[in-house]
């Protein structure tokens, strides 16, 4: 028994120096989370982390998670998760208490990787392969005056930092600037850089597919979030009409939400976020889902080393998509913006490789916290 005593919400918020912006038009000024903290009768620690507003996140997991989890065994983790969600599934099916419950969730897979000594990926059916292709996430919108300079200029960085593939930000307010800032990016990175679009669910679907047309022009890869994550019978037209790939779900959660998307194929590729989709053990059953319907999983990651390195030993255990002689496998969205809880915050720094990063091997999620960092932040 692996006997859960005590679990802990460290809220964290950092300023960054140059704040960005997406098509959402926040202006993103700090970056945070809420890191949750299990601890077992035999002293044992256990590091998760949630997606989304970090205060939101403590509250539940305060008020609602923790009390029922004290006592348990942090084996019985999906036992866990079935009662957590029976708990709280009639006010929040989706959203920031699934996020809650996928903190909890990753640090009891990490618990029990430390416990038996093994990382998690072989828990969860072991690693398809040692290291994961990475590709940088940026790409935002900086300095409003050097829109297609700034990108540019940040694409470069990537590939001579070693990277094969980049996904960038549109959803400027006009397709034109869009694909004229695409074209640049393009033209400077060359023809064998692999390089996505995200425009954080900004267009209606008619200029999806306008724009979307253009884009496959120059080889884009997948074009992520084109439309409102409500619209699901948009995502069917916009993915029928496209002949490249239609990407999306971050905004999604659960087995059952993920359901609708992937039986009605709404998308060719489905990003769950592990700190948000319900933690490793939903991830697996969606993942396990999208592959009966043929759709591609490849999981949105935006948060902390901690966030990192469980969505490292995801995507490691995940199927080869299809499998082949050279298979083309899921690759890890490595975000690339200022972020010091994902550079800082443990003892190690996961890290870029020529092009992949490997994936911890290490017990649990194979990380060391390093506290000075969380106190250092603390909100
Ligand atoms: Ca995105």
């Amino acid at each position: 028994m692996s006997v859960i005593k005590k679990v802990t919400c460290h809220v964290v918020s950092a300023p960054i120096e140059r704040p960005f912006t997406s098509s959402r038009g926040w202006l993103y000024k700090t970056r945070g989370s809420c890191i949750v903290e299990i601890e077992t009768q035999d002293g044992t620690v256990g590091w998760g982390e949630c997606y989304g507003p970090s205060q939101v996140a403590r509250s539940f997991i305060d008020t609602q998670f923790a009390p029922r989890i004290i006592g348990r065994d942090a084996f019985d983790v999906e036992v866990i998760w079935e009662d957590l969600y029976n708990r709280i599934k009639d006010y929040g099916a989706k959203g920031m208490a699934i996020a809650a419950m996928s903190g909890i969730d990753i640090a009891l897979w990490d618990i029990i990787g430390k416990t038996c000594g093994k990382p998690v990926h072989k828990l969860i059916g072991g690693a398809f392969r040692d290291t994961v292709t990475a590709y940088a996430t940026g790409l935002y919108f900086i300095d409003m005056d050097r829109l297609i300079e700034e990108a540019v200029e940040e694409a470069l960085e990537y590939k001579h930092g070693g990277f094969s593939a980049i996904k960038m930000k549109i959803g400027l307010g006009s397709p034109k600037l869009d694909l004229a800032r695409v074209e640049a990016v393009r033209k400077a990175i060359g023809d064998d850089i692999r390089l996505m679009v995200d425009a954080n669910h900004c267009f209606t679907v008619p200029a999806a597919i306008r724009l979307g047309r253009e884009l496959e022009k120059l080889d884009v890869e997948w074009f992520e979030e084109p439309i409102s994550p409500e619209d699901l019978d948009g995502y069917v037209q916009v993915t029928q009409a496209l002949d490249m790939a239609v990407a999306g779900g971050e905004n999604e959660y659960t087995r059952w939400g993920f359901r609708d998307i992937v039986s009605r194929k709404a998308m060719d590729i489905i990003q769950p976020d592990i700190c948000a989709a319900g933690g490793f053990s939903e991830c697996r059953k969606i993942a396990a889902l999208a592959t009966a319907h043929g759709v591609e999983c490849v999981p949105h990651a935006w948060g902390s080393v901690i966030g990192v390195a469980a969505t490292l030993h995801f995507i490691a255990a995940l199927p080869d998509q299809p499998p082949s002689f050279r298979p083309m496998p899921p690759l890890f969205e490595f975000e690339q913006c200022e972020n010091p809880f994902r550079d800082q915050l443990a003892k190690e720094p996961i890290v870029l490789l020529n092009g992949s990063v490997p994936v911890p091997t290490k017990p649990g999620l194979g990380i060391e916290i390093d506290r000075s960092i969380l106190k250092k932040y603390a909100v």
